[in-house]
């Protein structure tokens, strides 16, 4: 299901976290080559991803949301 980022956190290991409007929250590492997203780890490239849409599987799966707000 296609969902919108509001925000984003750094997980305890420092990869950045997308947090959705369902309330689920999604990786978004940077961890080339496997993975290149290098608009996450800087403030201005992040700040550029806000409303852009993921595919949210937790919410295809029903999972209950990550967080509360
Ligand atoms: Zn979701």
């Amino acid at each position: 299901m296609d969902r919108r980022i509001v925000g984003f956190h750094q997980d305890g290991e420092g990869h950045w976290v997308a947090e959705l409007d369902c309330g689920h929250n999604q990786h978004v590492r940077h961890d080339p080559p496997w993975m290149s997203r290098p608009w996450v780890v800087t403030p201005e490239g992040r700040a550029g991803r806000l409303g852009a849409v993921l595919e949210c599987k937790k919410c295809d799966q029903g999972a209950p949301p990550d967080r509360s707000t």
